[in-house]
């Protein structure tokens, strides 16, 4: 396989404020990791320039223009409860969807089987007209409507084991089947939402797990949820908005993964990436909060990613 890695230094100068869990050294403990002999294989590309105008395959032009208009020129900003923006956030959110566009470009081009972008802030909780949650666009709804604008997909799914439930990623295509959205996340937990009983247009598959499960009922919901779902929607593509936060040393949650369950998902949806997607695979960074939890985290999924 031939696994391409987008990073960008703008991603380390989104700054929040003092011990905020979505913090640049996320990024520092995912460089370190993937320094290591083991991935000298790794196709390493900086980041291009981002096109604003994608914004809008998932946002309304006002919305954008008032997230564009809360960045400060100095200092911190509140943007909601948990979210903040500082002089270079515009900068580095063009960036994470610049990347994640040229991953859909790069996987329908054959330039790479599968990309993993790691980049800041993440998307999965960014609405149609809110950003919240960290995230202030969607970045994997706006890769997931670019690969159907520029490269005629058809049908695009979007898979997210981030602990947190994307209810971004889910208010933005509830009444859009052409994007099957399948979500493993803790319940009850923030941000409230993706209970079983939400289903959308059909397309919306949502996969809660209680408080303090580990890795067999994680692997048991992707079984008899997600990789069903996904073999019947038969994506052209699939993007995974691939939070780490469900490690067992994640301090937001009680989840109780290990890298090995992520190794193993990363695995099953590279299977159903080569039935149906052509290995069409894009992985974006959302959570992760413990250093060590999503440096070993990003290694066992990349090193999988690598593989095949
Ligand atoms: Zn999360």
């Amino acid at each position: 396989m031939t696994t391409r890695l987008y990073t960008h230094p703008i991603f380390l100068e989104h700054i929040t404020p003092p011990g905020h869990p979505e913090r640049p050294d996320r990024l520092r403990a995912i460089e370190r990791v993937l320094d290591d002999e083991a991935f000298a294989a790794l196709d390493r590309v900086k980041a291009p320039e981002g096109d604003e105008a994608t914004i809008l395959y998932a946002h309304p032009a006002d919305f954008v223009a008032r997230v564009r208009a809360a960045i400060p020129e100095e200092g911190i900003a509140r943007i909601d409860a948990d979210t903040t923006a500082s002089p270079k956030s515009w900068q580095a959110v063009i960036a994470a969807i610049g990347a994640a566009n040229a991953a859909v470009d790069d996987v329908f081009a054959g330039r790479a089987d599968n990309v993993f972008v790691a980049a800041r802030p993440p998307g999965h909780h960014a609405e149609k007209t809110t950003a919240m949650g960290f995230c202030f666009f969607n970045t994997a709804a706006i890769a997931a409507r670019h690969a159907q604008k520029k490269h005629g997909a058809e049908r695009v799914a979007i898979v997210d084991w981030d602990v947190h439930h994307g209810n971004g990623t889910q208010d933005i295509f509830w009444d859009d089947p052409s994007v099957l959205y399948c979500s493993t996340h803790q319940m009850p937990l923030y941000p409230g939402t993706g209970a079983k009983s939400e289903t959308g247009a059909g397309n919306i598959v949502n996969a809660p797990l209680a408080p303090k499960t580990g890795g067999e009922v994680f692997r048991d919901a992707f079984l008899s949820r997600v990789l069903p779902a996904l073999d019947n929607f038969a994506p052209d593509l699939i993007i995974i908005s691939a939070g780490f936060d469900a490690h067992h040393r994640d301090p937001l949650a009680e989840i109780n993964l290990t890298e090995d369950d992520f190794d193993w998902a990363t695995g099953q949806l590279m299977q159903r990436a080569a039935r149906h997607s052509g290995n069409r695979l894009v992985s974006l960074l959302e959570g992760g909060y413990d250093l060590q939890g999503l440096a070993f985290s990003v290694a066992a999924h990349v090193g999988r990613l690598m593989k095949g």
